[in-house]
């Protein structure tokens, strides 16, 4: 199953894809992941992206585009595969419909704009393995250290105040187009996101059948 998940940023979009995959055996495909992956290692395309990433604007269509397309022909993809942050834009969508990428299901995860800021300001990340935490609702077991691989969880400049206010608007000016864009194929789902995890994931897996 080829899917997209949509959703603002801190919709709960990156814990929805850990989940799917496990439950589908399907890899989880995050271009912010890759993106902040480049930047650590200091890439050509991770210097590229990082003033538009601090600034919580877009990185340009063309390099995401880029991303996608060389890891689509991973062997892993073979059996289909989770979109988490990607597409972004109308023209990003077009070029996966130009790649000849068939999507079955996009899943549409809503939460309130307060909710957003709320949980963003409490996130941790490990910029070694990706993996994702919450101060409150999704503690590691010592603070501060990744459960998974024990480097050390930091908070994403991104995720500072001002710069939550401009992603949030990006998303709704660039991003939630896309929503038409999908329905319009009849292939969108909206989820819930709003309340507990276990809530969002089994709505999300009924919507993956629907
Ligand atoms: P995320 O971890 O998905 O919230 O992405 C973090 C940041 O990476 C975003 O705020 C953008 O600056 C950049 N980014 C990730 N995915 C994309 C995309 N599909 N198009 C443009 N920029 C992206």
């Amino acid at each position: 199953m080829n899917l997209i998940l949509l959703g603002a940023p801190g919709a709960g979009k990156g814990t929805q894809a850990e989940k799917i995959c496990e439950k589908l055996s399907i890899p989880a495909i995050s271009t912010g992941n890759m993106l902040r992956e480049a930047m650590a290692n200091g890439t050509e395309m991770g210097l590229k992206a990082k003033s538009f990433i601090d600034a919580g604007k877009l990185v340009p269509d063309e390099v995401v585009i880029g991303i996608i397309r060389e890891r689509l022909q991973a062997a892993d993809c073979k059996n289909g595969f989770i979109l988490d942050g990607f597409p972004r834009t109308i023209p990003q969508a077009e070029a996966l419909d130009e790649m000849g990428v068939r999507i079955d299901r996009v899943i549409d995860i809503e939460v309130s704009n307060e909710k957003i800021a709320a949980r963003l300001s409490g996130r941790r990340v490990c910029l070694k393995c990706g993996a994702t935490y919450h101060v409150e609702y999704k503690a590691p077991k010592t603070e501060g250290v990744c459960d998974a691989c024990g480097d050390t969880l930091v908070q994403r400049k991104d995720d500072m105040p001002e710069t939550v206010l401009d992603r949030l608007k990006t998303y709704h000016e660039q991003t939630e187009p896309l929503k038409d864009y999908y329905a319009a194929k009849g292939i969108l789902r909206v989820v819930e996101g709003q309340e507990a995890v276990a809530d969002t994931t089994a709505r999300t897996m009924q919507a993956l059948e629907d």
